[in-house]
């Protein structure tokens, strides 16, 4: 096997043959350019079009080409996480296979890594999608995501960012979770900057998401958010819900005893029920909480990624 090449651009591809020849062409011509060694690593998603086939001719004349293949469809992230597990640089970009993101931006990508910058992220300040269905709600879960996450970049969803490789290569890649890398690059340690990309309209092939990624990206966001606060100690997440539960139990039942000292005769139903309510919610968080502690300690994965990252990111 030749010696590892310094950047790895890593390209997701579903139904694109349309695109391909297209990405080939400028792929050739990004390489001839491109003063760094650099592998193009391609993972086809399980395609049901040519695009396998094109990729298996493209190959035969290209060595700086590596082609993957997921069996069946698995989605953008695995195929990212695919393409992750067998890129060989110690820096890796992601690109869209259909040419929205521009392959010369790379180089200013990747020379902000060389500041010392882990992460550069690509902004596609002058964006080319529909402006209802793509650029409003995009606009919308940016936001939400700084606020709710709290590391504020203004293009999660530009898949164009360049990574120093020991950051990004410990992360446990699933789901959609390719919007969220900033953020679990963030909770790793990396340092993270943005750059302006140039962002073109799709011509070739059609997009692959529609509106209903908005309801995946709100979920996704919440897994998110308990990643980066808690993989590490659920129990902090949990237990002040139990606790919160346990205050409420226990002043209903107080003043309910006070109300049977008092002699009052007409006793209500309501705060036995809330005691009992509240007392069955707060031992109902507290399992969860103990549970989640024990998942985490079984199936660390995450969680030591999260923290090997960040010692690497910060030597
Ligand atoms: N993609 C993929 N698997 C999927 C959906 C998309 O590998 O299930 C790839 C797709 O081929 C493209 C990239 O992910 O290279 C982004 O997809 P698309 O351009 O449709 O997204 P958009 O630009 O519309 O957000
Ligand atoms: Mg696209």
């Amino acid at each position: 096997m030749s010696a590892s090449p310094e950047v790895s651009v890593v390209i997701p591809i579903y139904n694109e043959e349309e695109a391909l020849p297209h990405l080939f062409t400028a792929m050739d011509a990004f390489i001839s350019s491109f003063e760094r060694s650099c592998e193009i690593v391609t993972v086809d998603d399980g395609s049901k079009d040519r695009s396998m086939d094109l990729l298996r001719q493209a190959v035969q004349t290209r060595p700086w080409l590596v082609v993957a293949r997921l069996r069946a469809n698995r989605g953008q992230t695995a195929a990212m996480a695919a393409g992750l597990e067998l890129a060989r640089g110690s820096i890796v970009v992601f690109m869209d296979a259909d040419l929205q993101n521009d392959p010369n931006d790379i180089p200013r990508l990747v020379a902000k890594l060389d500041e010392g910058y882990d992460l550069a992220s690509g902004w596609r300040r002058q964006r080319k999608d529909r402006a209802f269905t793509r650029k409003f709600p995009s606009w919308i879960a940016n936001r939400l995501i700084g606020r709710f996450i709290g590391v504020r970049v203004h293009d999660y969803g530009c898949t164009l960012k360049a990574y120093r490789a020991s950051v990004i290569k410990p992360l446990h890649l699933y789901s959609d979770m390719h919007r969220f890398l900033p953020a679990l690059c963030s909770s790793a340690g990396a340092r993270i900057t943005e750059v302006e990309v140039r962002h073109h309209p799709r011509t070739h092939g059609n997009s692959k998401y529609g509106l209903n990624r908005v309801l995946k990206v709100m979920c996704d966001m919440l897994v998110i958010k308990l990643i980066v606060a808690f993989a590490d100690r659920p129990m902090h997440y949990f237990g002040p819900f139990s606790v919160a539960f346990l205050m409420v139990g226990g002043s209903a039942i107080t003043l309910h005893l006070v109300n049977i000292a008092a002699g009052w005769r007409e006793q209500s139903i309501v705060l036995p029920a809330l005691s009992v309510l509240a007392l069955v919610s707060c031992i109902y968080f507290l399992f969860m909480g103990l549970l989640a502690e024990l998942i985490v300690r079984v199936g660390r994965r995450d969680a030591r990624a999260l923290t090997r990252g960040a010692a690497e990111a910060t030597c």
